[in-house]
C-alpha cells in the first residue's frame, strides 16, 4: 500500500465506528481503497437519511481530530475470540486455518482482525469527506464512498 492508501484504510475503521454509532450498523460486508477513494460496504436494511449521512461524516472526522491511538496486536485467535467475541469479523470469513490475527483496535470506537497497514494515530488520516452513499435494497447493502485530503 502507498502511503495515502494507509490513511485511506485507516479511514475505513473510523468511519465504521462512526456508521456502527449513527446507523447500528454491525456487519461490513466489503471494502474498497484506491489512492484516496475508498468505499466501506455495510449489511443494512435502508437509506440513510441526509441528516444521518451528515453525522455519520462529523462523527468520523471529529474521531480523526482527536488523535486517538490506532493500537495493533497480534494475537492468538482464540484469545481474540475470548476477548471481543465476532465482533472482530466482517461477513467476508477468515480461513479457519488461521490460528493468529492481528487485531486493530481504537478504544471504544473499533475492533476488527485486520492483517493491513494503519496509522498509528487517527489525526495522520486526514481530513474525511463522504461523497456518496448507494442503498442496494434487494441486497440489503449500504455503501459509503469518501476521500481523504
Ligand atoms: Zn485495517
Amino acid at each position: 500500500m502507498t502511503t495515502i492508501e494507509i490513511r485511506t484504510h485507516t479511514a475505513l475503521h473510523v468511519l465504521k465506528g462512526a456508521a456502527v454509532k449513527v446507523l447500528g450498523a454491525r456487519w461490513t460486508a466489503g471494502v474498497h481503497v484506491k489512492g484516496n477513494h475508498g468505499r466501506l460496504t455495510l449489511q443494512y436494511h435502508r437509506k440513510p437519511t441526509p441528516e444521518e449521512v451528515t453525522q455519520i461524516e462529523e462523527l468520523a472526522n471529529s474521531k480523526i481530530r482527536e488523535d486517538a491511538p490506532v493500537e495493533v496486536t497480534d494475537m492468538d485467535r482464540t484469545e481474540a475470540e475470548e476477548l471481543w467475541g465476532d465482533a472482530i469479523y466482517d461477513l467476508f470469513a477468515i480461513p479457519s486455518a488461521i490460528t493468529r490475527l492481528s487485531i486493530l483496535h481504537i478504544p471504544d470506537w473499533n475492533v476488527n482482525a485486520c492483517n493491513k497497514q494503519h496509522t498509528s494515530t487517527t489525526a495522520q488520516i486526514g481530513r474525511l469527506t463522504l461523497t456518496k452513499t448507494r442503498h442496494r435494497a434487494t441486497k440489503k447493502l449500504l455503501e459509503i464512498s469518501y476521500d481523504i485530503q
